[in-house]
């Protein structure tokens, strides 16, 4: 059993059609009237396929294609129809219209499931409209209060609860309706690497995570000519100790761990006076989170020991932290599996980028696919994946949804 490839590829650029902006991009920023004419457009697919259709009060819609055992819980698939303004025709969209050419292939194929399948489209994920992004997948797993949610403001000013009803998507179905059996997103990878290996399917084991600290560091001004130099308390001097540190640190702790010190700004900022003042920001990144959480305990015994040694006080500022998400080992294996059976090339990887995927993770076994993103390109209208490549992805998702749903 194969999709059929035309009729996705159809589906993708007729979605790309509503909200193309002159520079061949798509714009539809979350519950906005093009975000509502996107979710119209795949709602009616959804009905014209016989699945049923529920809307939850946080505006996640969801598609059923019943199984024959509707007490067991179904297999879920899915993603997301928003877009950034300058937003690709694959991100997200993709993975939405992928679920429904399974189904499609399914019913084509007259295959009736156990388990139902259900094909998720969650509110919000770009973010580029309300904060936070993955909000409506958030919601659903519990992560986020509904009332909180519904009175997050837009960039524009609008109210999301506002804008739910607005465009008729503040709908009615429980929060949390389906506990799945398992969730699987299909994604373009956004990121370079399968692309440069010309690997054809990447089995995503887990999704980075993420600390950045912004540092203030406040020291004394003084003549760099007349100020010995066990007299000091030069916060240029603790600035560029911290950057080394981070260097230093990533290089002892090996593995995954990356760390970056990405700005820097120093006060006078002049070459003849001891600087009196460093802000800079210190980005540490992981898959694990024990050991995430062990560089962000050495930065701070670094602080520590620094700020006694060169008499500068440093205070800390969060600006994000998110948990890497680990995927479910054995689903990222018949990912992993189903490709090699389709003959096509595969590799084992960590997602870059955050997904609905890493919400569902708190409430069911999840993983991803990824196919490879031409260049690396995403958030962009030279977003490109090969029409074969898209195709491919599909099928790994027919036959991954299949085997979990019988
Ligand atoms: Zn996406």
């Amino acid at each position: 059993m194969y999709i059929n490839g035309p009729r996705l590829l159809a589906q993708l650029e007729t979605l790309a059609d509503i909200g193309r902006t002159e520079t061949n991009a798509c714009c539809r920023l979350a519950l906005t009237d093009e975000d509502k004419a996107g979710r119209d457009l795949v709602v009616g697919w959804m009905k014209e396929l016989g699945m049923s259709v529920c809307v939850d009060p946080i505006g996640n819609i969801f598609g059923i294609r019943a199984g024959m055992r509707p007490e067991l819980a179904p297999v879920m698939t899915g993603s997301h129809t928003d877009t950034v303004r300058t937003g690709g025709a694959y991100d997200g969209n993709y993975g939405v219209l992928a679920g429904l050419e399974v189904v499609a292939t399914l019913n084509d194929a007259q295959v009736t499931t156990e388990r139902s399948i259900v094909v998720g489209i969650f509110t919000n994920e770009e973010g580029a409209r309300f904060a936070p992004d993955m909000l409506g997948s958030l919601v659903y797993v519990g992560g986020m209060p509904l009332d909180e949610a519904l009175a997050v403001k837009a960039i524009d000013g609008a109210i999301l609860g506002d804008e739910l009803k607005r465009i008729g998507y503040h709908g009615t179905a429980p929060l949390g309706m389906h506990k799945p059996h398992a969730f699987v997103e299909l994604h373009i990878e956004q990121g370079p690497l399968l692309d440069a290996d010309g690997i054809k399917i990447g089995a995503v084991e887990n999704l980075q995570g993420i600390s950045w600290q912004e540092l203030t560091i406040v020291g004394q001004s003084n003549h760099a000519g007349t100020t010995p130099m066990r007299l000091r308390h030069d916060a240029g001097y603790a600035a560029s100790a911290v950057s080394t540190f981070v260097r230093e640190l990533t290089r002892k702790m090996g593995g995954n761990q990356v760390g970056t010190v990405g700005h820097v700004v120093l006060t006078p900022n002049l070459i003849n006076v001891i600087a009196a003042r460093a802000t800079i920001t210190v980005d540490l990144r992981n898959t694990d989170e024990l050991l995430l959480q062990q560089a962000e305990q050495a930065l701070k015994d670094f602080l520590q020991s620094l700020s006694e040694s060169e008499g500068v006080t440093i205070t800390y500022r969060r600006l994000a932290r998110f948990e890497p998400v680990i995927f479910d080992a054995a689903l990222t294996d018949r990912i992993a599996h189903h490709a090699e059976s389709l003959g096509l090339s595969h590799q084992r990887m960590t997602s870059g980028a955050g997904h609905d995927a890493q919400m569902m993770a708190r409430i069911c076994p999840t993983s991803m696919i990824f196919v490879p993103s031409v260049g690396g390109i995403s958030h962009n209208p030279a977003e490109h994946t090969e029409p074969a490549d898209l195709i491919a992805g599909a099928n790994v998702l027919l036959a991954t949804l299949t085997e979990l749903a019988q």
